[in-house]
């Protein structure tokens, strides 16, 4: 095992501020200077393989790849620069794109419209299980025909969320149908607790 001398701590630059730990929709700083991953909506919609615990589900709002509004409330941030590096800024083609239109993409259209970005790390499942989440959130009944589709998608991820988001956006007759019709052909143990909830 290797010897490695700790260096000097850090200094505190916080003082009293709690800023951070005010901002968080999910109280996910148990005190200061420590974050439970586990309750972050950073960790459970960029790495999070498995699907979203219900309890961070509407905390997710409009959010589909990360949160930092830790960072966004940050005096510090104040002093940050945007960068100059051209393949830091905001590519025009990935601004506000409607989540009726990214609930859809197949891995082909997915990988094609986020190469080059770290998006792409997610891969499509995880992307578009974000994205009916937040459709479910969206409080759009245009989108509840997006979400019914999805509950037949290839994906457990997408058709456990899908569900959630239908339920939410669909009046409780039309749900029904869609249960009665999709929930006896789910062979996923997890996707059929979701139409039982
Ligand atoms: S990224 Fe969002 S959810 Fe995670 S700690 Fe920061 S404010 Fe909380
Ligand atoms: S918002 Fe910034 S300065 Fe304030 S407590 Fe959090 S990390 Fe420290």
């Amino acid at each position: 095992m290797a010897e490695i001398e700790a260096d000097a701590a850090e200094q505190d630059h916080c003082g009293s501020c709690r800023a951070c730990l005010d901002a968080c929709p999910t109280n996910a700083f148990p005190a200061p200077y420590q974050l439970d991953a586990r309750r972050c909506l950073a960790y459970l919609s960029i790495e999070h393989k498995g699907q979203i615990p219900h309890e961070f589900r509407e905390a997710l709002g409009n959010r589909i790849f990360g949160c930092d509004d830790c960072l966004a409330v940050c005096p510090w941030n104040k002093f940050a620069q945007t960068s100059r590096e051209a393949r830091m800024a905001m590519r025009d083609e990935l601004r506000l794109a409607p989540l009726g239109e990214l609930a859809v993409l197949d891995d082909a259209a997915f990988r094609a419209r986020f190469a080059g970005t770290p998006v792409k790390r997610t891969g499509r499942d995880r992307f578009v299980r974000n994205v009916v989440c937040a459709i479910g959130n969206s409080g759009e009944a245009a989108l509840a025909p997006v979400a019914a589709d999805l509950t037949s998608d290839s994906s457990p991820l997408v058709r456990g969320m899908a569900i959630w988001a239908a339920r939410r956006l669909l009046d409780a007759e039309a749900f029904e149908r869609l249960k009665s019709n999709r929930a006896p052909r789910e062979g996923d143990a997890s996707v059929a607790e979701e139409w039982d909830r």
